[in-house]
């Protein structure tokens, strides 16, 4: 089977790096004429992002009832219940990566419908809204990325891009550029409007109740451990992990001008170059989205999936390609993005079918 479909074929966007869009009242010129001024206001009225109380509260709950899991996890939990609730974790955490940013958002690789049912469960356990909701989210965030626009945007540091970001309504700007972005793949995907349509079942159900329901009723485990463990610690992780898929950057990123308060994480973290790269060609299946390339977990997951038939037309760069598309970005004076794309997707037709399982990566 040829594995040369299309890293063109992606529907996003993914080269906006530049500021142009901003419409901050910081750009208002001093001298500027009553209808110039009540202009800008009702433009800074369209950009701006209420506090969304709601989910505050919910916020601050969760932190505190997950921290209070900590506590709870070290003295009142039996090992059967730790044991299945890292399990729910890794598979929410796979369900928001494999499940919603690889296959759904980016079209990195193609599943079989058993894979796609299983992540779609798994994506539900993450308890970040639907697999359609969540989509289009991320491809505002790469359509608009660094700008205004992009609903994870922050101009500050790392913690307003992860948390703030995420408890704060739309701007009714926003809202109008949320409603243009093209999902007319996920809604011919019948498992992810399955989900869509019944997600205020299955999230109470898969997500809430059994989580909560199997500690106290199959191995008997207390009160304390099923809801402070099995449910709050878990969701706090969980949501953590899942949020930053979309500010990941500011810790793994190079780019100076976007970590000015964290600079301090950078001497945990290993600085990598993969953020911004996913950034540039999202359609790379290897592409990790905590700053690493070719491993972790998710990317094994999917060559797992791959070896046994039913993930398909995985996605990937050479290096081949990246010196192929360069050389071409030189000769025709092109966009690089552009010229990376077409090679990428040319040198798809060399690449083995099996590629995968030799770890092809760039060098
Ligand atoms: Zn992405």
């Amino acid at each position: 089977m040829s594995t040369c479909e299309t890293a063109t074929s992606s529907t996003e966007n993914s080269e906006k790096f530049s500021n142009s869009n901003s419409s901050s009242s910081a750009d208002v010129p001093k001298d500027a004429t009553p209808s110039e001024g009540s202009r800008t206001e009702s433009s800074s009225r369209d950009n701006k992002r209420e506090a969304s109380w709601p989910s505050v509260l919910f916020y601050i709950h969760l932190n505190i009832l997950g921290v209070y899991g900590i506590f709870v996890l070290f003295s009142h939990t039996s090992a059967i219940t730790f044991l299945f609730t890292s399990f729910l974790t890794l598979c929410g955490i796979l369900g928001a990566t494999a499940g919603a940013h690889r296959l759904w958002a980016h079209k990195t690789y193609q599943a079989s419908t058993f894979l796609r049912f299983s992540l779609m469960l798994c994506q539900t356990l993450a308890g970040q809204g639907s697999i359609y909701d969540w989509v289009r989210m991320h491809r505002l965030h790469h359509e608009k990325f660094r700008t205004p626009d992009d609903p994870y945007y922050s101009d500050k540091d790392f913690l307003h891009a992860q948390v703030f970001a995420n408890i704060r309504k739309l701007s009714p700007r926003q809202e109008k550029l949320l409603e243009q972005i093209d999902m007319r793949d996920l809604e011919s995907d019948k498992i992810v409007m399955f989900q869509k349509r019944f997600y205020w079942l299955l999230y109470p159900i898969l997500f809430v109740l059994l989580p909560i329901n199997a500690p106290l009723e199959y191995w008997g485990d207390t009160v304390q451990a099923a809801i402070f463990v099995a449910f709050s610690l878990r969701y706090l992780l969980v949501l953590n992990v899942a949020w930053l898929i979309n500010s990941a950057h500011f810790i793994w990123g190079l780019d100076k001008n976007h970590k000015q308060s964290d600079s301090n994480m950078v001497f945990v973290v290993t600085k990598s170059y993969w953020p911004q790269y996913h950034y540039l060609l999202p359609f790379d299946y290897q592409s990790g989205e905590f700053g690493n390339y070719g491993s972790g977990c998710t990317t094994a997951f999917i060559r797992v999936f791959a070896a046994m038939g039913m993930a398909t037309k995985l996605q990937t760069m050479t290096t081949e390609a990246v010196k192929k598309g360069l050389t071409m970005a030189v000769d025709s004076g092109r966009p690089i993005v552009d010229c990376l794309k077409q090679a990428g997707a040319e040198d798809m037709c060399n690449l083995q079918r099996e590629h995968y399982l030799k770890n092809e990566r760039l060098h």
